[in-house]
């Protein structure tokens, strides 16, 4: 840190939130930071051990890793963080009651702040190991922690305060890790050096030029230049251990979505050693869901995020070692063992594979699309999108998952606009579908006709259309349902498993008996290689039917690796 930083006067959190424009919520910011009630702090002390400390003790620093989860019995202490320049610093008071700590302790991160008792306080210190078992176990604690460790998460990233990325918005590099960091919950400032002069007095204190981005600064790491994913999920914790090459583990699960991570906390707690191999971020498309309103059991909906950390946990709980960052390359078979390459070059083996590496929804190409997806532009069609909604709606695709939405959007009392590109819906949509749809007088079908661009300033409001003539309209619209079918991940694949026509995992019954064995339910062309969740041919693309099947896959695992199939 320069001479400037360490001088520099920590401001209090509600005045550098303000500076920066976001509003604290009540006195513990909406739950991120909370009390602790005499029976759960009763709990923990099961877990951990007390102490005293002096006035200027410093329980961690900015950097530090492997910190435990504190709780403060008696006394207060101040966290100290740097936040938007460099040179600025914010500070949280805790009191007897609260704990420190953002996600970063479970992922065992490097510090965000620098902790230091400001009068002599008694603290209760939870190694981390024991704070994963209490959250395992108490449903109201990890409610309260795991909330607030999100809440201080998204208070983290709105004050800019943590690691640094510098890089620029038109390099490939820069976005992979800024995308990496983001889907993985990991509070960073951007620095965009096309229009950040922080940029430049940073780099070239450094002693780095432009040549040299993306730079990533971690306190307490050494400065990291263009580093590949794999390094920066290492520096950030966001992997676990991968085993030695020549082990061969029970279970490799690739994709950490909603079905690989079901896959791998049943997979674990079943007494399987088990991996997972994610690309991106723990969570899948799942993860970038902002609310997830139909998952059983969770009347209010939940988000994304909340859901892929707490999977995740889970999945750690049981042993399932998760490599964040590594995308796997093939996939081969000798002997019954399965391999997979991984971008970083390892090979990983398996007695059974999971392919749960999912799919991707077409998206079309059309100005503000990025803006108000989620605001008015959806990829399903259920009650939770319907009751978003209110007078006319479009629905764009010509296959039956089109023609079901238009239907079911007219029944929740919705005007909708049938939009297609071909002459008529004959070639691609059945024709129960399509008598339905020429009998409803609510639903307009729109023939040769393509959307160009969405206008709407918090949501969608209309749509600008051309048909095939040139012809162009403004259609008043709150509601773009987008059906454009979706592909699967399976370039990785190559040609070893068999697909259907779109790219899409033939499983079970969709292949028969073949050579001698025949493929267990879910169970893939290649025996003891599995595939659940969308990258299956025939799945219902839902997050439910994901955890559904890779919770199923486990069993079926279990009966493949008593009896395998003959080796030809
Ligand atoms: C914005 C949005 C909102 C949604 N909302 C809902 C909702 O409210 N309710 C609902 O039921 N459904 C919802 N869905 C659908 C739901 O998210 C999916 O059906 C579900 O996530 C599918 O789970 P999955 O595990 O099969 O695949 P995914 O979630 O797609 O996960 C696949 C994972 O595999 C990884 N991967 C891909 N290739 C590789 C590789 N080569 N190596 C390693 N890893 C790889 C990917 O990075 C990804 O993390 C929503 C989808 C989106 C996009």
């Amino acid at each position: 840190m320069t001479t400037s930083e360490s001088e520099a006067r920590p401001v209090p959190i509600t005045v550098a939130l303000e500076r920066v424009g976001a509003q604290a919520e009540g006195a513990d910011f909406g739950g991120a930071f909370p009390f602790l009630d005499e029976a759960q702090i009763e709990k923990l002390r099961r877990y951990g051990s007390e102490e005293t400390v002096e006035p200027g003790v410093v329980l961690f620093r900015e950097g530090e890793r492997g910190s435990d989860f504190i709780v403060f019995l008696t006394g207060s202490v101040e966290a100290i963080a740097h936040y938007g320049d460099s040179a600025e610093m914010v500070s949280t008071m805790f009191n007897p009651g609260q704990f420190v700590g953002v996600m970063n302790i479970l992922s065992n991160e490097g510090a965000y702040v620098t902790a230091t008792a400001t009068v002599a306080s008694r603290v209760l210190r939870v190694p981390l190991d024991q704070l994963r078992a209490v959250i395992g176990e108490d449903i109201t604690l990890s409610e309260v922690v795991i909330r607030a460790f999100l809440l201080r998460h998204s208070l983290l990233m709105r004050l800019g305060t943590g690691p640094k990325v510098i890089g620029s918005r038109y390099n490939e590099a820069t976005k992979k890790i800024l995308d990496l960091l983001a889907g993985n919950r990991v509070a960073v400032t951007w620095i965009d050096v096309e229009s950040d002069p922080r940029a430049e007095t940073l780099l070239r204190g450094f002693g780095f030029t432009v040549a040299d981005i993306p730079v990533v600064m971690v306190a307490g790491q050494p400065i990291l230049r263009n580093p590949s994913l794999t390094e920066i999920a290492a520096v950030f914790g966001l992997r676990d251990e991968a085993p030695q090459r020549e082990e061969v583990c029970d279970l490799l699960v690739v994709g950490a979505g909603p079905a690989g991570l079901a896959a791998s906390v049943y997979g674990g707690s079943e007494g399987l050693s088990t991996m997972v191999v994610e690309a991106i971020a723990v969570g899948g498309q799942a993860g970038t869901s902002s609310r997830i309103e139909n998952y059983l059991g969770f009347p209010a909906g939940l988000s994304g995020a909340e859901l892929a950390a707490r999977a995740a946990l889970q999945a750690q709980k049981f042993s399932a070692a998760i490599l964040v960052g590594s995308s796997a390359k093939t996939l081969t078979s000798t002997g019954g063992v399965h391999s997979v390459e991984l971008s970083d070059g390892r090979i990983l083996r398996a007695r059974s594979i999971v392919v749960a590496t999912g799919a991707r929804y077409r998206r079309l190409v059309v100005d503000g699309l990025d803006r108000l997806e989620g605001s008015g532009v959806y990829y399903a069609a259920t009650e939770v999108e319907a009751q978003k909604c209110r007078g006319a709606v479009a629905v764009v695709g010509g296959g039956n998952s089109a023609g079901q939405a238009a239907i079911f959007l007219t029944r929740k009392g919705l005007e909708v606009h049938h939009l297609i590109r071909g002459k008529s819906l004959d070639a691609t949509m059945s024709r129960y579908l399509i008598d339905q749809i020429e009998r409803d007088p609510r639903i307009t079908v729109h023939v040769a006709t393509q959307v160009k661009s969405l206008s709407g300033t918090n949501s969608l409001e209309s749509l600008s259309l051309e048909t095939a003539e040139g012809k162009r309209e403004t259609l008043g619209v709150c509601g773009l349902f987008s059906f454009i079918g979706a592909e699967p991940n399976t370039d990785w694949l190559g040609r070893c498993l068999q697909v259907d026509e779109d790219g899409f995992i033939l499983t079970g019954a969709d292949i028969g008996a073949t050579g001698g064995w025949t493929p267990l339910l879910l169970e893939t062309s290649l025996p003891g290689v599995f595939a659940v969740g969308d990258v299956r041919h025939g799945s219902i693309k839902r997050v439910a039917t994901a955890v559904g099947e890779g919770a199923m896959v486990v069993r079926l695992i279990h009966e493949r690796l008593a009896s395998p199939p003959p080796i030809r």
